[in-house]
């Protein structure tokens, strides 16, 4: 099947300044992640990312430029001959390294002891009892709108009351139901951040809520308990026809900074049938890599069709009036497990 996805982003790769993407094919592996060197400086969101709700510097974002900017690995020799950035006027300084793999060095929390997204190992995963059922209790009516950030889509919901929740799992409490997005690859066999076995999906959602008894998004991601997300993943089949609903949304907000009314609409008819999963302590994917997230990855992943898929990688991380650079492959590789344990609700 043609995959118009697909064929723009060569286009965008070799044609486009400020749009190289050298990792379209291959992807970046989890042990060799392509070396950023990008043409403009990080983004400033990193600088605002305590205002988390804020569109441009949601803490559940990537940049622009950490995704677009990936260019292949320079040489030794290369390195060593470029200039000191100090010893040149600012605007002829070459911009500092961006892309997950130097998040590090503006966010060393990028090392930490309970980052995410980690590989799922079934064997490793040990079976709790005590664990509950994942509830799910959402009210359509939350549902507000629906927005390009430049970096994924978000689908936002109205979080002043308790209307949509989600408790039980390895919650304590009720955590509000504030948006969601979806990470995906620039073609099929990439695009999850968890992996199950080392192997990945070709997207996974995540569901995000906060823990209510925190008052609020901003002051719950200063905790290690204060965000419970819930990841599903998706593999390319059958069509979902609940998936339809935002799928036809993205036209509309194809560019960065668009932003449409996206009404009446329940998530919970994106989840698979089966709600078995392993949860572990983790930390959001994107800057500033906050560890507050209480992970509940879903054992069955959902397929979406090869069209649906398509309208994600169709999506533009530029602006309206910049170069076209297709909205692909804006995941994080996996990180150590360290002293972790992920547990599953499931024998
Ligand atoms: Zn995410």
């Amino acid at each position: 099947m043609t995959n118009p996805g697909c064929r723009t982003l060569r286009h965008c790769r070799t044609a486009l300044p400020g749009c190289p993407l050298p990792s379209f094919p291959p992807a970046p592996s989890r042990e060799q992640h392509p070396t950023a060197l990008p043409r403009r400086a990080p983004a400033r969101t990193h600088r605002h990312t305590h205002r988390p709700r804020d569109r441009r510097t949601h803490p559940r974002s990537l940049s622009h430029t950490a995704l677009c900017a990936r260019r292949p690995p320079r040489t030794g020799s290369r390195r060593a001959a470029r200039p000191s950035r100090r010893h040149l006027p600012r605007s002829r300084r070459p911009a500092a390294p961006a892309g997950p793999a130097h998040w590090h060095e503006h966010f060393p929390i990028a090392n930490g002891e309970r980052q995410s997204p980690i590989d799922i190992c079934r064997k490793s995963a040990k079976y709790d009892s005590s664990l509950k059922p994942l509830s799910f209790s959402y009210d359509p009516s939350t549902a507000r709108n629906i927005v390009n950030n430049g970096h994924s889509f978000n689908v936002e919901f109205d979080d002043s009351s308790d209307k949509s929740v989600v408790q039980g799992g390895a919650l304590d409490g009720v955590y509000r139901l504030v948006q969601f997005h979806i990470h995906w690859g620039s073609c099929d066999g990439q695009g999850s951040e968890h992996t199950v076995d080392g192997v990945k999906y070709d997207a996974e959602l995540h569901i995000v809520h906060w823990n209510v008894k925190y008052g609020k998004f901003a002051e719950a991601v200063k905790h290690p308990d204060g965000l419970a997300v819930v990841g599903i993943f998706m593999k390319v089949g059958n069509a979902k026809p609940e998936m339809q609903k935002v799928v036809d949304a993205l036209s509309s907000i194809q560019t960065k900074g668009k932003q449409a009314s996206f009404t009446n609409f329940d998530p919970t008819g994106l989840l698979p049938a089966c709600r078995d999963y392993w949860t572990y302590p983790g930390s959001l994917t994107t800057p500033p890599l906050l560890e507050c997230v209480i992970w509940h990855v879903l054992k069955e992943p959902i397929t979406v069709s090869p069209e649906q898929m398509c309208k994600l990688r169709g999506l533009c991380f530029n602006a309206e009036n910049e170069p076209v650079c297709h909205m692909v492959d804006n995941w994080r590789p996996c990180q150590p497990l360290k002293s972790r344990e992920v547990r599953a609700s499931f024998q």
